[in-house]
């Protein structure tokens, strides 16, 4: 047991953990389930997310000061943001043309429409008010809210990543500009301090497999614990919904980030996703990709050969705004919802899905169900109703648990992308791929 590799073990627990939950409902012990088996989940991703803000801040600011050249910082970061907007656009379409193919919504009887909308209605109307308030806000809110006013509220909350990259990006960019007698003991700091919050990383990776156990066992009891009490017709519609999404975040793993990385990165396919399969298994349990990225990053760097430089500034990046898996489900979702109401969509209103799908995938937070709550967006702008996410609230854990493997998977593939096109090489020693610099 203590042999197999960290991947293969995580997988044990899961299975051993949706075993243990049906188990549990069988024989009655849900509540021992639930109250003496699922917090050690609930600590093990608390230790996840507290090491998230120092990891990202250490490491970007780090990565960052090791870049002399700031021509190359600029050209990173460029490079970065049109890799991350062309897989959003692309995954968008790849939804769009599925549902309008496949129109899961068209499988539910008129009446059952209108039956479900106001069944669900009050559940969709909590959800709603969350959103409301980004639905208000200026075009050039997303923008504004990238920049803190105090350092110490960005980091204490960590949905407020991209303003924790920000500090650190102007921290690095200002750090390389310092004369090198005064800025040298500070970047001693943080190389340090680098090393040790990776180290931590794989401390809390040791008790990986045992915490996925506890939190698929704790997920079975919840999700029957509750009562999805639908007619056949809603499960049916909601069941071709449902494939649907998963086709298209499959064709994503599964087609086009292997084309990326088979055609334009030096690493093999194979050496891809065994390298980022842990870090996947991971969002598929945590439904969070920030609370995947110091397993994302690690993985990345020690297993793909991406250097610290790039992953440290495209990873965390794409933990934030980079959602194919988000983005994917959004335009599902909306166009589902509207099918299901009897809405016709025009041509014009597919492309504001894609515009709106990729703006609020950017603007979710990397935690659980914040795509659900920013479809809201989606939703209005192509005048659907919005208490109309009450039909699909009941299946979003396991599809946010499918989509944010595409989330994590889609940053690995960039981080590889940008690394390749900046020279890097990648050779495997022993499964573990070192970087080699041109
Ligand atoms: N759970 C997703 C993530 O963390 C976001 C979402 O789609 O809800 O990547």
């Amino acid at each position: 047991m203590k042999k197999l590799p960290i991947h293969i073990k995580i997988l044990i627990g899961m299975i051993v953990g949706i075993i243990f939950g049906l188990l549990a409902i069988n024989f009655n012990v849900s509540s021992f389930t639930m109250d003496w088996i699922k917090p050690f989940g609930t600590i093990f991703i608390n230790m996840l997310k507290l090491i998230a803000v120092p990891l990202v801040l250490v490491s970007l600011i780090d990565g960052i000061s090791n870049l002399t050249d700031m021509s190359k910082l600029s050209r990173i970061g460029g490079k970065t943001i049109a890799f991350y907007l062309a897989s959003t656009v692309t995954a968008i379409t790849i939804g769009l043309i599925l549902v309008n193919s496949i129109k899961p919504g068209e499988f539910l009887p008129e009446a059952k429409r209108i039956e479900l909308g106001e069944k669900y209605a009050s559940e969709a109307n909590l959800k709603v008010e969350d959103a409301s308030d980004m639905q208000e806000a200026g075009p050039l809110q997303p923008l504004i809210d990238i920049v803190p006013d105090n350092f110490f509220n960005a980091a204490s909350n960590n949905r407020n990543m991209l303003q924790v990259i920000f500090f650190a990006v102007i921290f690095g960019i200002a750090m390389i500009m310092t004369p090198t007698d005064k800025s040298k003991p500070v970047k001693g700091f943080f190389d340090g301090a680098n090393a040790v919050i990776l180290r931590i990383v794989d401390i809390i990776m040791k008790f990986a497999p045992y915490a996925v156990f506890a939190l698929m066992a704790g997920l079975i009891v919840e999700i029957a614990g509750d009562d999805p009490a639908g007619a056949l017709d809603l499960f049916k519609a909601l069941g071709v919904y449902a494939v649907n999404v998963l086709v298209a975040l499959g064709l994503m793993v599964f087609l086009f980030y292997p084309l990326i990385i088979h055609f334009f990165t030096k690493i093999k396919v194979k050496d891809f996703f065994k390298g980022i399969f842990p870090a996947q298994m991971l969002a598929f349990s945590t439904s969070s990709s920030a609370a995947t990225l110091p397993v994302t990053m690690e993985r990345v760097e020690q297993n793909l050969g991406v250097s610290e430089e790039v992953s440290s500034f495209v990873l965390p990046l794409g933990a934030t705004i980079n959602m194919d898996g988000t983005s994917i489900h959004q335009a599902v979702s909306a166009v589902f919802i509207a099918q299901a109401f009897g809405h016709d969509l025009t041509i014009a209103d597919q492309l504001v899905i894609v515009l709106t799908a990729t703006l609020s995938s950017i603007g979710s937070a990397a935690v659980p169900s914040a795509g659900l709550i920013m479809l809201v967006i989606v939703l209005g702008a192509i005048g659907v109703e919005p208490a109309g996410l009450a039909l699909i609230i009941a299946l979003d854990r396991p599809l946010d648990m499918c989509r944010t493997i595409v989330n994590v998977t889609g940053d690995a593939t960039v981080a590889s992308l940008v690394a390749t096109t900046e020279g890097e090489q990648l050779e495997l020693v022993d499964d573990t791929a070192v970087l080699v610099k041109d």
